[in-house]
């Protein structure tokens, strides 16, 4: 992994069909955010390869779905065991890849991504593939089973990659599946890894596959007839394009895609938490979150003395070198994406004419010694924002805080709050900060949106089933309901007492 002038840090990237490692002519490269150079050569996958990865997972899973629960929960909590001991290799491969420091990649994505690993391998090992018996008469019942679908296909964004491949790929393999996964083009590095792990486990060949490239991938492997079921992280817009290819195959679909949180300030909330969980919803990963509440609600009467707060919190997010210990802000994924930010600040400054309260346009200061070319943008908040604003409609997917104040006075004033906060075409997360746990739970039973908090903000243990409404997806990520996405339910209705019915019997 070391890096003398002119070379790559990572050796080449091969696909990962059937269990060996496979090359492709055609190559693509992979860019460090933190300093514009590239990492390493990545093979591309064309329809030949495509097809080879499917075809691997369909030789594999008869064996594989018929592998009995716990013997298949055993090889998963091997990789689980595998996962933790080269936490730090593959949170340094994630933080290159990503830009994210390392503060945060060793301590959330290999961990959450091994932690729902974990859960899926003990679920399966305790019935949670079971189905129900229900005695209908004494001597009719009727039982459910769960089947495995077959193969199928995992695509990622490149917020989290590991995370994002170990949350498809657990309760996809843990149900008895095969995968063919695709990662982001962005963040190609962990997925050979992740293969290779779990071949090391015990996984058998042609269970777990890698493809790699961009959206024509994504589109081919969407479309093969051979696949069962799409998983699929990322944009509404692609989301919507994967979601149609899938249906002309009435395959499967799980879509976890972008949102337009509100985090919402009532009166009464203690202003610390209330910054901190701002700060949380807007700044941790650069703000490259699907769940961030970039919609800050704060009451007029407390407005002065949250910003004076926030103000005082923002000399803590640190930009920095990403493997610094003190980094705790990084750059974003790619030059496209800051451009796409650093356009969404500038409308905000010149066309919504938001007051800019921090950040801006540019980059930040950065320490000596860290390099200048990275992908870098301020971190930004702006203040009275209104609903109209682009800033305040549109997922920025970047540290772009929008402050928009709103009169408590008025008894009414929570039910105009709640119709703001839903007002948006999609509905991933929404978060609410009081001391008055009644209004909590009655704020929180208003609002459309498929994740929430109460005086926190981020936390998705693997327990938590994890999806968006409306436009921001369908389907769960992890917790028991996660499972139900990759199986498919059968009905067997059993008659004992010798008749089939009375409708045809006296003819
Ligand atoms: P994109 O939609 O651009 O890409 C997601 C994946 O889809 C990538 O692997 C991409 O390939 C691939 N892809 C692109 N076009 C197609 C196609 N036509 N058919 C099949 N696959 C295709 O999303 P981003 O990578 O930009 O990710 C950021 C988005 O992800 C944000 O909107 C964010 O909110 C959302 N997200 C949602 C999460 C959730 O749980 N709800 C979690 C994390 C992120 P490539 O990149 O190589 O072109």
């Amino acid at each position: 992994m070391s890096s003398p002038q002119g070379q790559m840090k990572y050796e080449q990237q091969p696909l990962f069909i059937g269990g060996q490692r496979h090359k492709t002519t055609n190559t693509f490269q992979t860019i460090d955010p933190a300093c514009n150079t590239p990492l390493a050569d990545i093979c591309q996958a064309d329809k030949a390869s495509i097809h080879a990865a499917v075809e691997a997972g369909k030789n594999a899973f008869p064996s594989w779905s018929a592998t009995p629960p716990m013997e298949r929960s055993r090889i998963l909590l091997r990789a689980v065991k595998l996962l933790r001991e080269r936490n730090d290799e593959l949170a340094t491969i994630e933080t290159h890849d990503t830009g994210k420091p390392f503060t945060e990649t060793s301590t959330v994505d290999v961990v959450t991504g091994a932690d729902v690993l974990e859960y899926y391998a003990n679920l399966i090992a305790s019935g949670g593939l079971n189905g129900e018996t229900t005695q209908l008469r004494p001597d009719a019942w009727m039982y459910t089973t769960k089947a495995p679908l077959g193969v199928c296909a995992g695509i990622g964004a490149w917020n989290y990659p590991i995370q994002i491949a170990l949350w498809k790929s657990a309760p996809c393999l843990a149900a008895g599946n095969c995968m063919v996964y695709k990662p982001s083009e962005f963040t190609p590095l962990h997925a050979l890894k992740l293969a290779e792990i779990y071949m090391k486990a015990g996984v058998p060949p042609g269970v777990f596959n890698v493809v790699q490239g961009a959206g024509d991938v994504g589109a081919l492997l969407t479309s093969h007839p051979g696949i069962a079921k799409v998983s699929f992280t990322g944009q509404v817009s692609t989301g919507a394009k994967v979601a149609s290819s899938a249906a002309s195959g009435m395959k499967y679909v799980t879509m976890e895609l972008g949102g337009k949180s509100p985090c919402i300030i009532l009166p009464d909330a203690n202003v610390e938490d209330a910054v901190d969980g701002a700060m949380m919803a807007n700044f941790f990963s650069t703000g490259q979150v699907c769940t961030n509440g970039t919609r800050v609600f704060v009451p007029e009467s407390i407005l002065p003395a949250f910003e004076k707060r926030l103000l005082e919190k923002m000399v803590h997010v640190r930009p920095g070198d990403v493997m610094d210990p003190s980094t705790n802000f990084g750059p974003l994924v790619s030059e496209v994406h800051s451009q796409k930010v650093q356009k969404y600040i500038a409308h905000g400054i010149e066309i919504d004419k938001a007051k800019l309260l921090y950040g801006g346009l540019g980059k930040p200061t950065l320490p000596p010694g860290v390099s200048p070319n990275g992908f870098w943008v301020r971190p930004t908040i702006f203040t009275n924002c209104t609903d109209t604003m682009l800033i305040a409609r549109e997922e920025i997917f970047g540290p772009v805080m929008c402050i928009l104040p709103y009169p408590a006075h008025h008894p009414s004033y929570l039910s105009s709050l709640i119709r703001r906060a839903n007002d948006t075409s999609m509905g991933l997360a929404a978060g609410v900060f009081t001391r008055d746990i009644d209004l909590a739970h009655k704020v929180v039973a208003q609002l459309q949106a498929g994740i929430t908090w109460v005086n926190t903000w981020g936390e998705s243990p693997a327990e938590m089933p994890v999806g968006g409404w409306k436009m921001s997806g369908l389907g769960v990520e992890n917790g028991r309901r996660g499972l139900e996405g990759w199986v498919r339910n059968k009905s067997t209705l059993v008659e004992m007492g010798g008749t089939v019915g009375t409708v045809f019997a006296k003819l």
